[in-house]
């Protein structure tokens, strides 16, 4: 079995939970885009996690768990997360974790670059992360970074990685004026923090290819939603990674391999980080109250996220966009203290309702949501466990939603802990 997990929105749908939860039932997990500029958070009974690039199948001692071709990694980043890990008692050996001789490494000048413009731009900054992720896959398709691969030649790493220095200090150096970027300190940076990860270094495409030869099923867990792709998303607001389903195969190295099924994480609600059109905005009390029944604040960076009612029209986008066969929805728990649930139904643009996804930032930009209340369910549901625990105003906003967005809904999640959710078929 080949299964994606994948936002169906702006992302932090709660895929980590989703992830933990059905990695049971996987041999293998793989992350296959992105970097560490998103986390997931996961609590189970060995404590609470927050990971940002490990795959979280790693919390599950049998999970082989891979960092697949189409990610970057900040091997400083990497080595932090993986020394917290193992204080909260996770084991992570080269049987555990896998990583791509492919992957790219994200360097301290990655980062560096990041910063720099996001402080030229001032008040037009995009809201990047500032963890050096458009930097870097923008050196990938120049061609000029490193892989994890080059980790085990280090006798051609300097060479290779002098000419690239010289040609980024153009940049560096002459453009931002600031001080260059020294060969020395990134050896040594990687020497620290590259060099233990050696021996996790693999060709994961023949690792994935016999994993699938012997029948084993492998889990692709995306990060961020489809409204966050480099070419779907809401452009330029993106991510500078594919975060589509389509490319798991391509991001995990089985390029080959076909999914059999793409499960959408969605949140009852709606959440976004950073700037950008996010036209389903709800503002004041109203959102206030949401974020904080929702704990609403970015776990990669503690930003208080933007929160807005369900997004009819941006989730029917994002769950074609991710060919979902069906939807594990989360967070309906923090819908209890409604007594009316707000649901943007469509886009007014140009003086007409619409319901589809504008490509265009101009017309995301002009849009205005179109908000219906629906009756709440008003009563904690954290302790639902069967459909039949559920009242029946909560089942009915389910249903609402499974037709607004014409996918199943099978996993409804009313807590983080991992029992607290409902299987409805
Ligand atoms: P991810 O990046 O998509 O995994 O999203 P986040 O890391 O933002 O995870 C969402 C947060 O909500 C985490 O703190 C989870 O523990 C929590 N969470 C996940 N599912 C539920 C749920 O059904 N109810 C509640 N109350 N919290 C949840």
């Amino acid at each position: 079995m080949l299964t994606s997990i994948v936002g169906t929105n702006w992302g932090d749908e709660g895929k980590g939970r989703m992830v933990d939860l059905l990695s049971e039932n996987y041999d293998v997990v793989v992350r296959y885009q992105g970097g560490n500029n998103a986390g997931h958070t996961v609590i189970n009974e060995k404590g609470k996690f927050v990971m940002n690039l490990m795959p979280s199948g790693i919390l599950r001692d049998e999970t082989v768990n891979v960092l697949g071709p189409g990610i970057v990694i900040d091997l400083e980043h990497l080595s932090g997360e993986a020394a917290r890990l193992r204080e909260g008692g996770i084991e992570i050996g080269p049987r555990h974790l896998k990583i791509s001789d492919r992957a790219t490494v994200c360097l301290p000048y990655h980062k560096l670059l990041d910063g720099l413009e996001e402080d030229r731009l001032g008040d037009k900054k995009f809201g990047s992360t500032r963890r050096g992720i458009s930097p870097v896959y923008a050196d990938k398709y120049m061609k000029k970074t490193i892989r994890m691969g080059d980790l085990l030649h280090w006798d051609s790493l300097r060479d290779r990685l002098a000419g690239i220095i010289e040609w980024k200090n153009l940049t560096v150096e002459k453009g931002y004026g600031h001080e260059p970027v020294s060969l020395d300190e990134i050896m040594a940076w990687l020497e620290t923090f590259g060099r233990p990860f050696a021996p996790y270094v693999c060709n994961t495409t023949e690792y994935l290819g016999s994993a699938i030869r012997e029948g084993k099923s492998i889990l692709f867990e995306a990060q961020l939603g489809a409204l966050r792709d480099i070419d779907f998303g809401i452009y330029p607001y993106t991510s500078a990674s594919t975060t589509l389903a389509a490319y798991a195969p391509i991001g995990a190295g089985i390029p080959y391999a076909r999914l059999d099924e793409s499960i959408g994480i969605m949140k009852a609600y709606s959440s976004c980080v950073g700037e950008g059109p996010f036209i389903c905005e709800l503002f004041g009390d109203e959102a206030e109250e949401l974020r904080k029944a929702g704990g609403e604040y970015g776990a990669a960076t503690g930003r208080p996220r933007r929160v807005g009612g369900f997004d009819v029209v941006a989730s029917r986008y994002g769950t074609l966009m991710q060919g979902c066969s069906y939807i594990a929805l989360t967070k309906l728990d923090v819908l209890s203290y409604l007594k009316e649930i707000p649901v943007c139904t469509a886009y007014e643009l140009d003086g007409r309702k619409t319901g589809y996804f504008p490509s265009d930032i101009d017309e995301l930009n002009a849009a205005r949501p179109v908000y219906e209340y629906l009756p709440g369910f008003h009563c904690d549901i954290s302790d639902c466990r069967r459909p039949e625990d559920l009242p029946r105003a909560a089942m009915d906003y389910i249903r609402y939603i499974e037709k607004a967005i014409n996918c199943p809904i099978r996993y409804v999640s009313v807590g983080p802990e991992r029992d607290a959710y409902i299987t409805l078929f």
